[in-house]
């Protein structure tokens, strides 16, 4: 089938949505979360209405079906990654944010001495700095964050110096959630097993969204994703990591589901991923995700990219017409974004205005304070676009920005 976004938008019910006035909705807050094919509702609301019960538990046929369809979620989870499942194993998280705390401190305490280092790179969102600095106060630890340069690419000479012997984990963005700048993921790997034994984690959040991952050709050990993000439902993520570095780490929370015995004198815990799920899972959350693996799959992904780059053209060459206007992020490749100042405005006005005309963009660190203050701005305003945005939502808010600068400035 090939792309055609008017027909995909038909799949989002939400996006015929009026707004105040009746005005249509411009939904251009996709970095923040991505909206739902109706595929994506059903699959959600026919658990619940069909054969909602808890898992792995009971003998009954509810949950006899609520935990096939739970397993076959993670399968498709590791079918959507394209990920080797006799090498890794998807554990779901409730998204990147506790994907990225479960490996900072259960990997952390596994590999993490005094004096060590933990490689991060300047364009991180918070989830991927704070959970790493929190372990690297409890074992003494370095946080080293690799530069970027002007136009918002990663410094691959900073980076590549900055890998010694004591770089034991690697932790970096795949895709900037201000910048858009896709990084090479596999090269990345590349060089650091050529210069150090570090442990690898990718914070696939936003890349997820607009890249199929290809995990046959990223040589990482951990990958983190949410689910809202790739039009899947909240509160439901995946950590793909290597199986066996998973079985290596303490669990990460203590409860029922996760153990093989416990006593008062001992507890044994179960292999991956069981040992890294403690309690009752988000059941109807994976089943929701899973639909929107299936539903990514099957879309015409030249077509999505084409459409995807086309928007982002349009969308550098609309916001380049306005004066004292400035993107944040000109790599080649980058995601279909902009994060931008504009002169004598405040972005918080801005997007006031833009959202009195049924658009809705993002404004502030974005989660991303540090880089916000290597790039000398303390808040931006972003656009952020999906697959089913079109060039007529794109001139719509081009047209409705320039007259809120008029207003504003
Ligand atoms: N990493 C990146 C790059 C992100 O953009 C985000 C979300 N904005 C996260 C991690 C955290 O994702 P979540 O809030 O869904 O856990």
């Amino acid at each position: 089938m090939s792309f055609d976004v008017n027909i995909v938008r038909k799949d989002f019910p939400i996006l015929s949505q009026k707004m105040q006035d009746g005005k249509p909705l411009v939904y251009l807050d996709n970095s923040a979360t991505a909206q739902k094919p109706q595929c994506v509702i059903d699959a959600i609301a026919g658990f619940y209405l069909n054969y909602n019960s808890n898992i792995h538990r009971s003998s009954h046929t509810l949950s006899r079906l609520a935990t096939e369809a739970y397993e076959d979620a993670r399968k498709t989870a590791a079918e959507f990654l394209n990920a080797d499942e006799a090498v890794f194993t998807p554990v779901f998280t409730r998204g990147a944010t506790e994907s990225l705390n479960l490996i900072a401190q259960s990997l952390g305490r596994t590999v993490l001495q005094e004096g060590d280092e933990i490689l991060l790179t300047q364009m991180e969102h918070h989830a991927n700095i704070v959970p790493w600095q929190m372990i690297a106060a409890e074992r003494n630890a370095k946080i080293i964050p690799v530069k970027i340069t002007e136009d918002g690419a990663l410094d691959l000479e900073d980076f590549e110096k900055r890998l010694n012997e004591k770089t034991k984990i690697v932790s970096f963005t795949h895709a900037s959630n201000v910048l858009g700048t896709v990084n090479d993921a596999a090269g990345l790997c590349r060089l650091i097993r050529k210069h150090s034994g570090a442990k690898i984690s990718i914070d696939a959040a936003q890349s997820a969204p607009h890249r199929l991952p290809d995990l046959a050709k990223i040589d990482c050990d951990f990958l983190s994703l949410s689910g809202h993000k790739c039009y899947g439902p909240t509160g439901i993520g995946v950590l793909l990591g290597r199986t066996a570095l998973l079985n290596a780490m303490p669990p990460y929370q203590g409860g029922g589901d996760m153990i093989d015995s416990v006593s008062w004198q001992r507890t044994t815990f179960r292999a991956a991923p069981e040992r890294f799920e403690a309690g009752t899972p988000d059941i109807a959350g994976a089943i929701g995700l899973a639909a929107a693996f299936k539903y990514m799959a099957s879309l015409d992904w030249d077509g999505v990219k084409a459409h995807e780059e086309a928007l982002l053209e349009r969308l550098e060459a609309r916001l380049g017409e306005i004066s004292g206007l400035k993107i944040y992020g000109r790599v080649k490749g980058k995601l279909p974004i902009a994060a931008f100042s504009c002169e004598g405005a405040h972005p918080h006005d801005i997007a006031t205005l833009l959202n009195a005309s049924g658009i809705a963009v993002r404004t502030g660190h974005h989660c991303a304070e540090p880089l916000h203050a290597t790039l000398g701005v303390p808040s931006t305003c972003r656009a952020s676009f999906a697959f089913y945005n079109t060039f007529e939502e794109l001139d719509f808010f081009a047209d409705k920005l320039g007259k809120a600068l008029e207003v504003v400035r």
